[in-house]
């Protein structure tokens, strides 16, 4: 990775975090869950109304590091509007991608591939997709 990519994936990051989307209360959400990473101090509820198999709403809301707030925002932002098996298969490729593998992300993701540089932050940035995906599919393992 080179420098600039590096300085970039941080200003997405530091601006999610700063201004960050879909960070309220959800209204009426068909499924909120909660995940906690203790070694941060991070508790995230995510929330997501599902409209038959389609997301038609995410959003989040709790308190976390700069990391774990930037990944829910870009979260929620990037899994509206898409059906629940193309959301589980995104948090496939972001969870591989934070564990330094070299995975394509669409558009403002990719720059979560900079977190894999700081393998104490992978947990951060899983937070909100792992509790996404709990959500979309109960029977599939809560914790990675
Ligand atoms: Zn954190």
């Amino acid at each position: 990775m080179t420098g600039a990519v590096d300085v970039l994936y941080r200003e997405i990051i530091l601006d999610h975090y700063r201004m960050p989307r879909n960070k309220r209360r959800a209204v009426e959400p068909s499924v909120v869950v909660r995940h906690e990473n203790p070694l941060c101090g991070d508790e995230l509820d995510v929330a997501v109304c599902l409209e038959g198999d389609v997301i038609s709403d995410a959003s989040f809301d709790g308190r976390g590091c700069a990391i774990a707030q930037a990944s829910a925002s870009m979260m929620t932002g990037a899994v509206r509007g898409a059906t629940v098996h193309d959301a589980l298969a995104l948090v496939r490729r972001v969870e591989a991608t934070v564990s330094g593998e070299d995975v394509d992300l669409p558009g403002e993701l990719a720059a979560l591939s900079a977190v894999a540089m700081f393998p104490v932050r992978a947990a951060c940035a899983r937070l909100a997709w792992g509790a996404l995906a709990e959500g979309l599919n109960p029977m599939r393992p809560t914790r990675s």
